[in-house]
């Protein structure tokens, strides 16, 4: 719940992390196309950026179009995925997802949330990151960092990824939205870490309600 009146300074803050920002994998990968980049994502989930990009370049260097995909036997795709998280249920989503885009949107993905969210194994969160990142729309991809770093700074008190994105969708200027997953995500891995926090490291503990609690 936020409280009304509460006066965040998004511009100062984002601003300072954008000066340190490290690029998420959206980012690295942007020059890809948007059916690989919304498979890359999926894949995404719990695993870690760093173990995911060589597998993904490799993965689409061999099979870049959803029509090679649905050609893979399924084994053989599981196998190339053997180190990511969940690859048995991945290796299946991509395979269906890949076939639902050639049949359905002539090899190309859909740019609405409903249409996205058919896909299999797309969530509310891979939906708004391709909505950001690719589409250039006004979403809020949020996912386990988002969550806890949004809750830590004090700007929501929420139990969910999903309800943080409802709050953040209140509380954050729209112009705003797309910086917030990349900005939020790499700051989460390298400083802002789900078990022990670096707050003496963090560039913007200044503005966090959870780091200035801290005793100095
Ligand atoms: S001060 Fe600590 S808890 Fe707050 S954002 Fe920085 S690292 Fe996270």
């Amino acid at each position: 719940m936020v409280k009304l009146g509460k006066k965040i300074d998004f511009k100062k803050i984002f601003s300072i992390l954008e000066k340190t920002h490290h690029p998420t994998m959206l980012e690295i990968l942007k020059e890809y196309t948007p059916f690989q980049l919304l498979v890359a994502t999926l894949l995404s989930a719990r695993t870690k950026d760093s173990r995911l990009i060589p597998i993904v370049q490799k993965l689409f260097q061999e099979y870049p179009h959803p029509e090679d995909f649905i050609k893979i036997p399924l084994p053989v795709l599981e196998q190339k995925l053997y180190t990511v998280g969940f690859y048995r249920m991945k290796a299946k989503n991509v395979k269906k997802l890949s076939q639902i885009v050639v049949e359905k949107y002539h090899g190309q993905i859909p740019n609405t949330f409903s249409e996205l969210t058919s896909l299999p194994g797309v969530g509310r969160k891979t939906a708004n990151c391709i909505l950001a990142c690719v589409f250039h729309q006004a979403a809020i991809g949020v996912d386990t960092h988002v969550h806890r770093i949004s809750n830590r700074l004090g700007w929501v008190k929420t139990k969910s990824p999903e309800e943080t994105e409802e709050e953040l969708k209140k509380l954050v200027p729209q112009v705003f939205w797309v910086k917030v997953n990349n900005l939020l995500v790499d700051h989460g891995q390298r400083i802002c870490q789900p078990l022990k926090p670096r707050c003496g490291e963090c560039s913007i503990r200044e503005y966090c309600v959870f780091g200035k609690s801290l005793v100095h």
